[in-house]
């Protein structure tokens, strides 16, 4: 079937039956049951295409979308009751509430990094929204753009769910249709290309973007676990995490003893040769590799630097002597090199990354509370992690969305039901009296209106 009439069959589609509680409910329930089904094929499709062990595959793809499905089986009653609001005085006699109205039609863009989890967790807030749904997996995740498409057609009506595979010529036949809602994940470049073309039919989107995520490790931090959390954050899926920490900036007193347990944790974790390691990510595809490998200065390589071009293997790798002005800084990296920055005091430290982009995420590595309370305050980003990394995006109680070039909107939770969803403000007027003095002709003074007004 064409792009143009799975369009149109969504839109007739979508009518009173998604708007139902108990339908909603259902389908929830049958998207659950499908990863459930085939979770082997998951796990298959994903050592595929990024080597992903079952291990990494089931903790940040799997239980990610159990959680919210989960979530949102045991809370969208609550989510979908009209939200009953006050009114000033002006508005006497009135009850005032708002309505969660689903959009229609929703376009989901995604990309291949997490490229089950980042599919189908925004279907979750779309289809507990009350929408219909088309999936544009990305293209660089061949099998699990495959199996996706597999699933869902087998599992879903084409008219209700439904997967469009393809690259960038399928997104632009897809962007010239008219959509209710589109929901981006992927580059700053791309996304600004999508907004182009939303703008034409003035469709909503959300854009899930990325950006250079600092981990500051300050003076007072727990040195072995802020290594042991660094470690995990960005060499999980070889460092193609959109929130991954892109570059460390640490106090200048404790760099040669964080270097040194940062170093230990890697060897913990991936072993002394990790491409030798049989369940080590490998990088998406030969272009990627490419990108990622220019980084690779062995003037400033500290650590790692193995790679092996055939099978897209790069080890974990630290780079120092590093300056602001080296390419490594310039652009987000993706990729399992991490770049290390130090610094004299916090105020510095604040001081030049306020001068980049907003990132996605930041990471502060510090006891002191001030100081902890002076980051959050100081600096705008995403979202982030107090001595920790990534794990904030797991709470479905936190929204998940990026600020500036990182992005705009959010999701997870109750946030991807929201965004799914327009706010459709009601007042319901008394009849049993009529409050005059907004009327022309009235006899109040203008002290009076001014009075009640003024208690707004
Ligand atoms: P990308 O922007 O190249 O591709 C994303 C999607 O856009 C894919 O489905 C692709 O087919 C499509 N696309 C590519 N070029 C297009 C074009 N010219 N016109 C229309 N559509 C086009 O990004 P990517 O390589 O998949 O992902 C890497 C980027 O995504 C990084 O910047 C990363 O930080 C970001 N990211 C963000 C999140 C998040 O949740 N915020 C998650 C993952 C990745």
């Amino acid at each position: 079937m064409d792009i143009e009439n799975i369009v149109k069959i969504q839109q007739d589609f979508f009518n009173n039956q998604t708007f139902d509680y108990e339908y909603r409910i259902k389908q929830l329930e049958i998207l659950r049951q499908m990863l459930k089904n085939y979770e082997d094929d998951i796990y298959y499709a994903l050592r595929e295409d990024l080597n992903k062990s079952r291990f990494e595959t089931l903790t940040t793809e799997l239980s990610v979308l159990y959680t919210e499905i989960d979530f949102a089986l045991k809370h969208l009653k609550d989510w979908m009751k009209p939200e009953k609001v006050k009114a000033p005085i002006t508005h006497k006699g009135t009850k005032n509430y708002i309505y969660k109205e689903p959009y229609g039609v929703t376009l989901i863009i995604s990309s291949w990094n997490y490229p089950l989890q980042l599919a189908i967790a925004p279907a979750i807030g779309a289809i507990a929204a009350g929408n219909t749904v088309i999936i544009k997996p990305s293209e660089a995740a061949v099998a699990t753009s495959r199996l996706l498409s597999n699933m869902i057609e087998t599992t879903f009506p084409k008219e209700y769910f439904t997967v469009v595979e393809g690259g960038k010529e399928t997104n632009q036949a897809l962007l010239s249709e008219s959509f209710d809602y589109i929901f981006f994940t992927g580059s700053a470049k791309v996304g600004k290309i999508i907004m182009q073309k939303a703008s034409a039919t003035l469709t909503p989107v959300t854009l899930e973007l990325g950006g250079k995520s600092p981990a500051i490790i300050n003076q007072d931090a727990n040195i072995k676990l802020a290594a042991k959390r660094v470690a995990w954050g960005k060499f999980t899926n070889a460092g193609q995490t959109c929130v991954a920490p892109d570059f460390i900036y640490v106090h200048d007193t404790i760099k040669t003893k964080f270097l040194r347990a940062l170093i230990k944790q890697i060897k913990a974790f991936y072993g002394k040769n990790p491409l030798k390691n049989r369940d080590y990510v490998r990088i998406i595809n030969h272009n990627h590799y490419k990108h990622v490998e220019r980084f690779l200065d062995d003037e400033m390589i500290i650590y790692g630097g193995d790679r092996d071009e055939d099978r897209l293997l790069i080890a974990p790798t630290l780079l120092d002597n590093i300056s602001w002005n080296d390419s490594v800084m310039q652009e987000e990296i993706f990729g399992p090199v991490l770049p290390i920055l130090s610094f004299e005091t916090l105020d510095d430290a604040l001081m030049n990354i306020k001068k980049m982009e907003k990132p996605l995420a930041l990471y502060y590595f510090g006891e002191d509370e001030t100081q902890q309370d002076k980051v959050i305050a100081d600096l705008s980003f995403g979202g982030g992690s107090i001595n920790d990394t990534l794990y904030h995006l797991a709470n479905p109680h936190l929204p998940f969305g990026g600020v500036g070039t990182s992005g705009m909107g959010s999701y997870h939770g109750k946030y991807s039901f929201n965004t799914f969803s327009h706010d459709k403000s009601i007042m319901k007027q008394t009849t049993k009296f009529d409050v005059p003095f907004r009327y022309p002709g009235g006899k109040l003074t203008e002290t009076i209106i001014k009075k009640v007004m003024s208690k707004f």
